[in-house]
């Protein structure tokens, strides 16, 4: 009997939980209909300009060529390697060191060859640079058609956590929500290397997030590619790094670290969180989460709608004028 009144009192309390939640989402989705409904004419605006584009380090077309401008703590890096280009320099310790010629960095040791700032050694470099052939591979979201009219002018947010291989930085999970924060996407992607360190601090993910991770680059792109065509609106922070890390091409983007940018600084996505939204993010030992980043991302940006003035001086002008 008390069993059976447990079960009911639990099943009730799941129901009740389940209706709150409900009515939470649907108000939620009512609310956030109706401000971009208001916003209409404002969205556009926050949408970074062509210069913006070049300048922030977005992939863009140069000719028949993708060319991705280094930002400023990139200035003296090259992005990308030419083939017979063994050289690269360490992202930790800021070291140049040479690679074998097929671009591969080898464990000869476990001697300490590299450190971070907090004195810890590592016996491996890591960095972020690519092959120059890898600016052939990048891809634009579909053209609008009659099948994908509806998702033009529409808002996705998107995160990449990344990690290190033998060949540098690639992708390993990938996060896209749509405007009201429900999941797209949420793929472990496996690298194409074998993989030297998984920052679990920074990407939240271990070997046990790729044990059976079957996703690739190519594949979780032209699943990105199944939701968007080339009028929807990508949103993230400091979404140059993930759209060149996904090899994805696109011009409608929003990002957030541009948007609130104080003093020519662009704050961290944590910083404007915390600040803006009352909530912290990123301070989990187990490491960033990429569906909680997108998901501020785009509460950033609904946030930024409702309080313009607390944008960039860049969009409190244009935003004013309406
Ligand atoms: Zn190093």
């Amino acid at each position: 009997m008390i069993s059976s009144n447990y079960a009911v009192c639990t099943y009730s309390a799941l129901t009740q939980e389940r209706i709150r939640v409900g009515i939470a989402a649907e108000y939620f989705r009512q609310s956030t209909t109706r401000l971009l409904k208001e916003k209409l004419n404002v969205l556009p605006q926050l949408l970074l300009n062509k210069n913006q584009i070049f300048n922030y380090g977005f992939p863009v077309e140069m000719g028949d060529q993708v060319y991705i401008q280094p930002n400023e703590y990139q200035r003296d890096r090259e992005l990308f390697y030419s083939d017979n280009d063994s050289t690269r320099v360490c992202t930790r310790c800021q070291s140049t060191f040479h690679v074998n010629t097929d671009g591969s960095q080898a464990i000869t040791s476990s001697a300490a060859i590299c450190q971070d700032i907090d004195g810890i050694q590592y016996n491996f470099h890591i960095h972020t640079q690519q092959p120059m052939k890898n600016l052939k591979l990048f891809k634009k979201a579909p053209k609008v058609n009659e099948f994908n009219g509806e998702m033009s002018g529409k808002l996705f947010a998107i995160d990449v956590e990344s990690v290190y291989t033998s060949k540098g930085q690639e992708v390993g999970r990938v996060t896209m929500v749509d405007y009201l924060g429900t999941t797209l996407i949420d793929a472990i992607v496996k690298p194409e290397n074998q993989i030297f360190d998984y920052v679990t601090k920074y990407s939240g993910l271990t070997p046990n997030h790729m044990q059976f991770a079957t996703e690739t680059l190519d594949s979780v792109r032209e699943r990105i590619f199944d939701h968007i065509n080339e009028e929807s609106i990508l949103v993230g922070h400091a979404l140059n790094g993930d759209l060149k890390s996904l090899r994805i091409l696109h011009s409608n983007v929003i990002d957030t670290s541009v948007l609130f940018e104080s003093n020519r600084r662009r704050p961290s996505l944590q910083k404007l969180t915390s600040f803006h939204l009352k909530r912290e993010i990123q301070n989990s030992a187990g490491g960033h989460c990429s569906k909680e980043d997108a998901v501020a991302s785009l509460q950033l940006v609904y946030f930024g709608l409702m309080n313009p003035h607390l944008l960039s001086p860049f969009y409190q002008v244009s935003c004013s004028m309406l």
